[in-house]
């Protein structure tokens, strides 16, 4: 049976380590980082979203400045506010909650953010180093906390198969340019599955580390794993519980229950990938306070 991955209990202990941090740099600089969060809208999940990156924040001793919008905001408006949290010296960090409004044009806003007070990862600045291989960049969070979850269960990565199945702009594209590096964090082999390879069966069966982010539940199956293969599920999909049809269960993009007898270790959903990324998000917003006030 595999070990399980507990990114609960990983996720906290880095917490603790960016709280204590941030209260020594406290007590040098009397200031604190501070992360700008700007939702536009009402989407109830990107609610939940912006209320956990506030008490994130809250416990870590980094302080949260939420910018909630109407629906109607307008593009100008937006891009307005971020131009005032680029040139606000109390913020470190800007992050602007996805989706966006249809009328809100995403890679225009994104683009305006500072590059460094990017901590999403999502500016082609910080895109651009990643994939030269340069450090002073910011990660885009969950894969960024994928590579720390397979970092503690694979000592030694240098030529690992890593092959990751999806090739999103926010999960696979950017895990698998990191994980092509040359250094210790990384040096794998890497191999990226999508729709339109004709058997992603193939691939996944020759993959030291198997990563899923295909956003479809059972998409890989026990017959599709390498025995001992250490596997991280990205994927959330909510689905009918089984127990009781009136209530809803988060499940990921992997069988957990087959493929936790082949593999020798998995990430469970929740539980797994999930509390990771808000840590990234934190980290980063610390690596940006410590640049712009030269504490590096
Ligand atoms: P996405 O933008 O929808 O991309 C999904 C990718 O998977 C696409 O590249 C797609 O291929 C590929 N794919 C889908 N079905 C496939 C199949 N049957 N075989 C092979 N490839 C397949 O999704 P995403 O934003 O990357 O997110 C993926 C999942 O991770 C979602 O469930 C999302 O909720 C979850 N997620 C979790 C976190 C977290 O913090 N826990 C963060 C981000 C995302 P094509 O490109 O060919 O369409």
């Amino acid at each position: 049976m595999a070990e399980i991955i507990d990114g609960k209990k990983i996720a906290a202990e880095l917490r603790e380590e960016i709280r204590k941090e941030v209260a020594a740099l406290k007590e040098k600089t009397h200031i604190a980082p501070g992360l700008a969060v700007v939702l536009v809208g009402e989407d109830p999940a990107s609610q939940v979203y912006v209320r956990m990156k506030g008490k994130g924040c809250e416990e870590a001793g980094i302080a949260s400045f939420q910018h909630i919008l109407d629906p109607m905001t307008t593009e100008n408006e937006l891009l307005a506010l971020i131009d005032t949290l680029n040139n606000t010296k109390d913020v470190n960090g800007i992050l602007v909650q996805l989706p966006l409004p249809r009328h809100i044009n995403e890679e225009r806003v994104l683009n305006a953010i500072d590059p460094g007070k990017d901590v999403d990862g999502f500016h082609p600045v910080n895109v651009g180093k990643m994939v030269v291989g340069d450090e002073n960049c910011f990660y885009p969070c969950t894969p960024y906390g994928c590579q720390i979850l397979i970092s503690r269960y694979v000592k030694d990565l240098k030529g690992k198969h890593l092959v990751i199945v999806g090739r999103s702009n926010i999960v696979g594209k950017p895990l698998a340019n990191m994980m092509v590096q040359k250094n210790d964090r990384a040096n794998c082999v890497v191999t990226v599955c999508h729709t339109a390879a004709p058997d992603i069966g193939y691939f996944t069966k020759q993959g030291d580390i198997l990563v899923v982010a295909a956003g479809r539940q059972n998409v890989v199956t026990a017959d599709m794993v390498k025995p001992g293969a250490v596997v991280i599920d990205v994927g959330v999909n909510r689905i009918p519980h089984p127990d009781d049809p009136s209530k809803t269960k988060l499940v990921g993009d992997v069988d957990f229950e087959g493929v936790s007898k082949v593999a020798s270790a998995i990430t469970p959903v929740p539980g797994g990938v999930g509390p990771m990324t808000i840590t990234m998000l934190l980290q980063n917003t610390l690596k940006a306070f410590k640049i712009q006030n030269s504490l590096m």
